[in-house]
């Protein structure tokens, strides 16, 4: 534990805790704004063990020399179906580089005590044994994974199940480095299904393709994503930012496009109005509502068995594009959701129907 002196943050503008997605964007608009930004983690300079992936129109946003896998997508869930938006796998390594602004101070150390007018809290999602996602995934040299997924694509979902139990789906994409992660995931369940669980399903579905990951350098990853937080800005001189603030989808998991995206509005609000300025770009009150109704999505998840999951993500990847959009990346867009969730519903089947207006 490090306090504000030792990890020299006096003189600064901002103190930004966290070297995560979130914080690294965010210290890097601050600097390029003239505010003198510190950075604090324990390990700023370790490498991010997650794959992120996002929509390439998404991936767009970062800055030059960022290096990211473009590929198509496809959905199986009681049919295949191809999505029109591109998607994108990131080059950590190079995405961490392009985020990192020479004026940024960077220290070791854990934020407990500090003096800077505004200190923004990015320290990731913190885990309540709620409502999670977690994954099990292997990453493989290409040539194993091709019975499953081909280069240049994605499978995004299959929601075909390998064998009996809760729902998962299968997520695989092409990874910067020439391979394929190859990942079973539970898209919401409380609490989280465990990595044992998801291993056993991952490795039966592959024996279905034919696919023996046992045989070759499986490198092994665990996701564990907290779906339900609420919303939460901060307060006093804390701005809360990244998962720390809540701001991961509660529906999907995804939470690095909404930070890229959000990040040079909030460094100008530091920059012009200070933590209570900032506060306030990250949760306006508009965003605060569609979280709400994404929460009520993530309740209806949460009540589907297997058939009525892949029911549901069929009918939903079945809605026109800008559709599909809204309720995924929009995350201020309050009528845009709702149509969305309009849409699916009025596409549903009456069973599903019933389980969608119950959870509203
Ligand atoms: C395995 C995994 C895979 C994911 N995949 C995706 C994906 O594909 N797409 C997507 O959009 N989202 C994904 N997410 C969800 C979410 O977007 C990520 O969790 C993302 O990393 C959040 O970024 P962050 O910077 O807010 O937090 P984190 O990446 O968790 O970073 C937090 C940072 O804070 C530091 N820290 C912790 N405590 C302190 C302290 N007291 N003082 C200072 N620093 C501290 C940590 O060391 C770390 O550097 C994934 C999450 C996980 C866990």
């Amino acid at each position: 534990m490090t306090d504000a002196g030792e990890v020299g943050a006096a003189g600064a503008d901002v103190v930004v805790a966290g070297a995560g997605p979130a914080g690294r964007v965010l210290a890097r608009e601050c600097a390029l704004r003239g505010l003198r930004t510190v950075l604090v983690a324990p390990r700023p300079d370790a490498r991010w063990p997650a794959t992120y992936g996002l929509w390439l129109d998404e991936a767009e946003l970062l800055p030059p020399g960022a290096g990211y896998v473009v590929a198509r997508a496809r959905v199986l869930a009681g049919g295949e179906r191809w999505l029109e938006r591109a998607y994108a796998v990131l080059d950590n390594d190079s995405v961490r580089n392009a985020l990192t602004h020479p004026d940024v101070v960077v220290r070791a150390g854990r934020v407990e005590e500090v003096t800077a007018p505004v200190i923004v809290d990015a320290t990731g999602a913190r885990s309540r044994g709620g409502v999670e996602q977690t994954a099990y995934g292997l990453r493989v040299p290409a040539p194993v994974a091709a019975r499953v997924v081909r280069p240049g694509e994605v499978v995004f979902m299959d929601w075909r199940q390998p064998g009996t139990g809760p729902p998962t789906f299968l997520y695989a994409v092409p990874l910067p480095d020439g391979r394929v992660l190859l990942e079973e995931t539970s898209l919401a369940r409380r609490p989280g299904l465990p990595f044992a669980v998801l291993r056993e399903r991952l490795l039966a579905r592959l024996a279905e393709h034919g696919v023996d990951p046992g045989r070759t350098e499986a490198e092994v990853e665990r996701v564990r994503i907290p779906l339900d937080a609420g919303a939460s800005a901060g307060a006093g001189r804390v701005v809360r930012f990244g998962a720390a603030a809540g701001l991961v989808h509660p529906a999907s998991g995804y939470g690095v496009a909404d930070a890229l995206r959000l990040a040079p509005a909030v460094a100008g609000a530091i920059a012009t109005g200070g933590a209570v300025a900032a506060r306030r770009v990250v949760w306006p009150a508009r965003a605060r509502a569609v979280h709400r109704l994404r929460r009520a999505g993530l309740r209806t998840l949460l009540t589907l068995d297997p058939d009525q999951t892949a029911e549901f993500f069929g009918l939903f990847f079945a809605l026109p594009p800008h559709r599909q959009r809204a309720y995924l990346s929009g995350r201020d867009d309050l009528a845009g959701t709702a149509a969305a969730m309009a849409a699916l519903f009025g596409a549903a089947r009456w069973p599903l129907r019933r389980r969608m207006a119950l959870r509203r």
